[in-house]
């Protein structure tokens, strides 16, 4: 049976992280569509517009790669989409109760959407939007977590806001 992949998540702002989850969801499914959720409640640094845009930059060479937005339900979204597979990553132990909950309650409000969980390569295991945000607004050298123009952006974004 032919895959859709859904990639859903803040991405404020993507990171090596997500972008390597994205390789290997592409390696897998034909067809992936990263999607971007508003989530106002979460206060992001980025517009969503902007978070769309930086993804778009960074998947520009993948294949079979969309970017979009969403709001509201993650799940009612993708079925709108007709898309069967949820991408989720695990980093440490630690998403796994908060990731182990939401995958539950997706399949609950929608069966036939799966969720699969994708582990990153080991030096991405710790590297969370959250934490790069804090360690940019002290100064911290981002090159190993983000793509240049991310960190471009990031440095902008703080100077604009303080
Ligand atoms: P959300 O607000 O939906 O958690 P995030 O952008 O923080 O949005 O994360 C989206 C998804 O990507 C989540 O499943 C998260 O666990 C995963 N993720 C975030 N950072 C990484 C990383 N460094 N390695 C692997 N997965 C990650």
């Amino acid at each position: 049976m032919c895959q859709k992949a859904i990639y859903p998540g803040s991405f404020d702002p993507v990171t090596y992280g997500h972008i390597d989850l994205i390789k290997r969801a592409q390696d897998i499914f034909p067809e992936l569509t990263v999607a971007v959720a508003h989530n106002p409640q979460k206060k992001p640094l980025f517009s969503v517009k902007e978070r769309v845009e930086m993804l778009k930059e960074a998947t520009k060479d993948f294949r079979g790669v969309t970017v979009t937005d969403f709001d509201g339900l993650v799940i009612d979204y993708a079925s709108r989409l007709k898309a069967n597979v949820l991408i989720r990553g695990l980093r440490m132990i630690s998403d796994f109760e908060y990731e182990f909950q939401m995958a539950l309650t997706n399949r609950k409000l929608n069966p036939h959407i799966e969720t699969i969980f994708l582990m990153p390569q080991e030096s991405y295991s710790y590297l969370s939007s959250k934490l790069l945000k804090e360690a940019a607004s002290l100064g911290a050298d981002l090159s190993s977590f983000v793509p240049d123009f991310v960190k471009e952006a990031l440095k902008k974004k703080l100077r604009d806001v303080s």
